[in-house]
């Protein structure tokens, strides 16, 4: 089995072959990273890195200054000692779950991921390999978190749209600015109705186009202009002064954490619609089961120790790789 190394606060070492996952130390030859999220994006500006063409893109659109050579998934890098390939991970576009194959076993990094994938990314697929170790991120650990189906939540999303349209209010979603955001533009440029999306998220979206998803209708957000379009921001952006101009407006929170009742009770939205870019808990243990490996370790969680118990109960040796539950959700 190789030795896996927590580095540093999000990144992963594999020392045998020199291998860095989501890593930005020294000790790695070759380093790659999952997603551009900026909880996997190495601090360290100056670092070389491979991502997918996608992921490059988007660092580079966010400031990142080092070197980004882009692999695609499903072609490996060889090194001395290992190959590595990326998988489509589902969770926004370009994001990759990390193979790292050597003569001392392999390992699958998930990085964040979601199965089924969301329509807004290249998919997801697993490679046909039995996997020796299983780094899995653990987001949504408890059994609480059960998504419905993604027909179900693209009608809710549809729906508060129009639904608020016909009335002459303004509706407004609120969803982080690389992923969720192009999501929910994917799943509502059926409306054909025009929407305007924060400036942040806006000068992401031309990745997607690059890539073949058309995101429908849509224009940088403009105060003056905004009123009686489909609006989508961050919800911080509501705190600092987001179409405060607007007086008929109705805002939907558009997160897995919304089927957390305590978080609900905390909101003050009109709307609650639990999408999420990562897979609840069913379909996380459903996965294990599914890939069987030797062994699973855990990360990016705040409750590993509830998805061991149901590991354990599988009959599949787990461990917990001490990393902080950071995410943009
Ligand atoms: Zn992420
Ligand atoms: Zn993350």
């Amino acid at each position: 089995m190789l030795k896996i190394r927590k580095a540093g606060y999000h990144g992963i070492l594999l020392p045998e072959v020199g291998v860095g996952l989501d890593y930005s130390g020294t000790k790695a030859q070759h380093i790659f990273i999952s997603h551009a999220h900026a909880d996997h994006v190495p601090q360290n500006k100056k670092l070389s890195v491979y991502a997918t063409p996608p992921t490059a893109s988007f660092m580079k659109l966010r400031g990142f200054r080092g070197t980004v050579t882009p692999l695609p998934f499903g072609k490996p890098l060889e090194t001395d000692t290992a190959r590595i390939t990326f998988y489509p991970a589902g969770h926004i576009l370009g994001s990759a779950m990390t193979f790292v194959e050597s003569d001392y076993g392999n390992v699958l990094y998930t990085g964040d991921y979601r199965t089924p994938p969301s329509p807004a990314t290249e998919g997801f697929e697993l490679p046909e390999a039995q996997i020796d170790t299983f780094i899995t991120e653990a987001t949504f650990s408890l059994p609480i978190y059960k998504w419905k189906a993604e027909k179900e939540l693209a009608n809710q999303i549809r729906s508060f749209a129009s639904k608020n349209l016909e009335q002459g209010i303004t509706p407004i979603f609120t969803a982080y600015n690389l992923g969720k955001a192009q999501e929910l533009m994917f799943i509502l440029k059926e409306l054909n109705h025009p929407m305007q999306i924060h400036g942040a998220g806006y000068k992401l979206c031309s990745v997607y186009e690059e890539h073949g998803f058309s995101l429908g209708n849509y224009e940088t957000y403009d105060r003056e202009s905004c009123e009686g379009k489909i609006l989508i921001c961050p919800s911080s952006a509501l705190g600092t002064g987001f179409a405060s101009n607007v007086k008929k407006k109705k805002v939907a929170y558009c997160s897995g954490w919304a089927a957390n009742e305590s978080r609900q009770t905390q909101l003050t939205v009109d709307e609650l619609i639990p999408i999420s870019d990562h897979l609840d808990f069913f379909e996380l243990i459903s996965l294990c089961k599914q890939l069987s490996p030797k062994k699973v370790l855990i990360t990016h969680t705040p409750n590993p120790r509830v998805v061991q118990h149901y590991l354990d109960g599988l009959g599949i040796n787990s461990g917990f790789l001490d990393l902080e539950a950071v995410d943009n959700e």
